[in-house]
C-alpha cells in the first residue's frame, strides 16, 4: 500500500472528529510530498532542527505539529511557523514559547504534556504542577500562547489493560482541568493520545488527536530515531 492509501485507510476507520497527525520524523521529503499531493496537510515532527529544515523545503500550507520534547533554547527556530506544540512540560518552556510567539506576532497553540506512563524516561507534568502554572499570575499574563488541551504517551507494553488505564487517566486529567480552568473556553478541547500501536484504544478512551508514524510511513531506522 502507498503512503496516501495508508492515510486514507486510517481516516476511513477513525471518527470524523479525531485529527490524524501524520508523524514524518526521520522520513524524507519525498514521503511527505506523496502524502501532501494526495491532499494531506497535517504532519508531526519531534526534533526542532529537522522540523525547521522540512518547513523550509516543503510547501508552506503544511500544518506542522511539534510532537516531541522541546528544549527552551530551540523554541525560537519553530516559533515563526509551528501550528501546534504538543509537549509543553514546564512553565519555563511555556513562557519561552510565549516570548518567541510575541516576537513573531503570533499566538501559538499548545498542549500540556502529562506523565501517564509508568516509565521514568517519559516527560510530563502531573495535575498539581499544571494547577500551579494555571493559578499563577505569570500565566494569566501570557498573551501569545493558547492552551488547547493535553497530551500523553502510554507505556510501551502489550498490556492493553494498562494502556487503557493510562489513557483513562489522561482523559480524567483533561476533564478536571476543563472544569477547573476552561469551563467557558471552547478552545480547550484536545486530547492528544494514541500512536501506531495503540490509537484505536486511545480513541475508545476519548482521544481527539492521534499521532501516527510507522503505520503510515513504515518502520523508522532506529539509528536516527
Ligand atoms: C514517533 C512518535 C509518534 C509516532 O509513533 P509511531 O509508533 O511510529 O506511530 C507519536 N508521538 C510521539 C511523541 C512520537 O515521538
Amino acid at each position: 500500500m502507498s503512503i496516501p492509501q495508508r492515510i486514507q485507510e486510517i481516516l476511513d476507520t477513525i471518527p470524523e472528529n479525531v485529527t490524524l497527525v501524520a508523524v514524518s520524523k526521520t522520513k524524507p521529503n519525498e514521503d511527505i510530498l506523496e502524502a501532501y499531493n494526495s491532499g494531506y496537510r497535517i504532519f508531526g515532527e519531534n526534533k526542532p532542527q529537522e522540523l525547521t529544515r522540512k518547513y523550509n523545503e516543503l510547501p508552506k500550507d503544511i500544518k506542522w505539529h511539534m510532537i516531541g520534547h522541546l528544549q527552551s533554547n530551540k523554541v525560537k527556530y519553530i516559533a515563526p511557523f509551528v501550528s501546534l506544540i504538543h509537549a509543553v512540560d514546564s512553565f519555563k518552556l511555556l513562557k519561552e514559547i510565549n516570548k518567541q510567539a510575541a516576537k513573531n506576532e503570533r499566538v501559538i497553540d499548545c498542549l500540556m504534556q502529562f506523565h501517564i506512563a509508568d516509565e521514568e524516561t517519559k516527560f510530563g507534568l502531573d495535575i498539581n504542577e499544571a494547577r500551579e502554572i494555571f493559578n499563577s499570575d505569570d500565566y494569566k499574563n501570557l498573551q501569545n500562547i493558547r492552551i488547547v488541551g493535553v497530551m500523553g504517551m502510554a507505556t510501551y507494553t502489550d498490556d492493553e489493560t494498562q494502556i487503557r488505564s493510562e489513557f483513562k487517566n489522561l482523559k480524567s486529567i483533561y476533564s478536571t482541568l476543563k472544569e477547573e480552568y476552561y469551563a467557558d473556553e471552547d478552545g480547550f478541547a484536545e486530547i492528544s493520545m494514541g500512536m501506531s500501536g495503540d490509537y484505536n484504544l486511545a480513541i475508545e478512551e476519548g482521544s481527539s488527536m492521534i499521532r501516527v508514524g510507522s503505520t503510515i510511513f513504515g518502520a523508522r531506522n532506529y539509528a536516527n530515531k
